[in-house]
């Protein structure tokens, strides 16, 4: 019987744990915060149920569909997703469509948009490094600067001809002017592009279900789940990783570790390490995220599941209305839940801002789009702040990581893994997909390159056409 440490209870920890833990190894998850699902959990706010900002599953891939019917079983609603985009005191269907569109936009903007287009057609920009030469390429620079600049830029805080272009290729490959105009005049038949998928599966006690019910089974298979117990250095002898220290200086060896905890605090907590790898390691940084949750006194704000705010003149991004996801989350309560995301580095001052001035903040700017009345009361808010949400690709983040992975690679027994763990941009099905396949490693020796999940999206998604875009 396989020892496994597992460090971290996001999706990718669970799921690791969960395959794991069914196929007779012994696990020990350690879990730094009091709560299992990570950045995908849910919980209960004002007799409502509330997830981080809005969760949506969907994978083409067997192994994480597995994943989620086994263990959500028939417990989950069919979501009508609807979403829109917010620019220039407008709403744009999202996905876009052609009629909406145009007739949100002036002509002489459609004309720009056009011109723009085809010049860039005829003269494109040779090998594309940065998202905002990326995304000009392909569709010229004045829609780029309507439907990408603005909510790109508020979202990783640098300018778009600093964030690499591998992210814009990696996310969006696929996605052409002419096929977006076909699809938004045919629709998504067959679900061919991500974005464009509108229904979804949803666990009816919200997103954090499938991770809680997933720990209850962990346990059930005599697994060990310790919560508040965060990891802090590997044990590692002869280049072969044979346990962990957590902050209180306990030690606990096993065959193998999982971590899904941010790369650059792994780096961290390993001795003797070169100085390539550290100078890398200090290259590579994450974006937060602050989530204000809204209580407002009515039922009927807008039918939107989630909107994207690109308008440049607030600091929000995203709001997420849990009225509209199923009722099972509201219960028996006639009011709607806001949850408005606004993101920042370290120190960023609204990073370090009290709750109450992210509150009034938060309402002053709903009231500034004419989302809620101007005269609206809103008593109740509860700000989350998230760290590390966002790993950033900014120019030249790949070499920085390949020097780390390379080095992470030299440790046997060791496997990184999900959104922070191994600095990708995943989904919850990216992290379910490379815990299950850590699984499988230790368990059949399958030999799967963790690394390459998520750089390859066509491997899992069919050629998706990623809502990144502005996700
Ligand atoms: C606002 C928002 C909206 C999102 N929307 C969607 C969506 O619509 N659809 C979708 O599929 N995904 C969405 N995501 C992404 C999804 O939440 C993540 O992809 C997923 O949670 C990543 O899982 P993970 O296990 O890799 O990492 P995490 O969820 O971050 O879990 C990592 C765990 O490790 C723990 N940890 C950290 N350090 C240590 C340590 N030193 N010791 C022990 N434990 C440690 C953390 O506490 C955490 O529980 C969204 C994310 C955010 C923030």
């Amino acid at each position: 019987m396989k020892k496994v440490i597992v460090i971290g209870a996001g999706p990718a920890g669970i799921a690791a744990a969960y395959k794991l833990s069914k196929e007779g190894a012994e696990v020990k998850v350690f879990e730094a915060s009091p709560y299992i699902g990570g950045m995908s959990r849910s919980f209960d706010l004002w007799n409502q149920r509330v997830d981080l900002g809005p969760h949506r599953f969907f994978s083409k891939e067997p192994k994480v569909n597995d994943f989620f019917d086994e263990i959500i079983k028939d417990d989950y609603t069919i979501v009508n997703r609807i979403t829109r985009i917010y620019y220039n005191n407008r709403f744009f269907d999202y996905p876009l469509k052609l009629f909406n569109v145009l007739s949100n936009l002036n002509p002489f903007v459609i004309v720009s948009i056009l011109y723009h287009y085809c010049r860039q057609r005829l003269f494109p920009i040779k090998n594309p490094k940065s998202f905002e030469e990326w995304v000009t390429n392909r569709f010229g620079y004045k829609l780029y600067s309507i439907f990408f600049k603005n909510y790109t830029e508020k979202l990783w805080g640098i300018p778009g001809s600093k964030i690499d272009a591998d992210w814009a290729a990696q996310r969006i490959k696929g996605l052409s002017l002419t096929e977006a105009v076909i699809n938004s005049v045919k629709g998504n038949k067959g679900n061919k592009h991500k974005t464009l998928v509108d229904v979804f599966k949803y666990p009816k006690n919200g997103t954090g279900a499938l991770y809680d019910k997933a720990a209850n089974s962990i346990i059930e298979n005599g697994g060990v789940i310790l919560k508040e117990y965060p990891v802090e250095e590997l044990i590692i002898e002869d280049n072969v990783c044979k346990g962990i220290k957590t902050v209180d200086g306990e030690v606990h060896y096993a065959d193998n570790v999982v971590s899904s905890m941010p790369i650059t605090s792994l780096i961290k907590g390993i001795y003797n390490v070169p100085n390539d790898v550290i100078e890398a390691n200090s290259k590579l940084y994450f974006r937060n995220t602050i989530l204000v949750y809204l209580e407002i006194n009515r039922d009927d704000l807008f039918k939107d599941n989630w909107i994207y705010i690109h308008s440049p003149q607030v600091k929000h991004g995203r709001i997420t209305n849990f009225r509209n996801w199923c009722p099972s989350l509201n219960g028996t309560s006639k009011s709607t839940i806001l949850c408005m995301e606004f993101w920042a580095f370290d120190n960023d001052d609204i990073w370090s801002a009290t709750d109450e001035y992210l509150a009034n903040k938060a309402i002053a700017e709903l009231k500034e789009l004419n989302l809620i009345d101007k005269n609206e009361e809103c008593k109740k808010h509860k700000i989350l702040r998230v760290p590390k949400c966002y790993p950033v690709y900014e120019t030249g983040y790949k070499k920085h990581l390949k020097t780390i992975e390379q080095f992470l690679n030299s440790i046997e027994h060791l496997m990184p893994i999900g959104r922070y763990g191994a600095f990708k941009y995943n989904n919850q099905d990216h992290s379910i997909l490379m815990g299950v396949l850590a699984a499988e490693n230790i368990l059949h020796d399958k030999g799967v390159d963790l690394w390459e999940i998520n750089t390859d999206t066509e491997y899992q998604e069919d050629g998706e056409v990623k809502d990144v875009l502005i996700q």
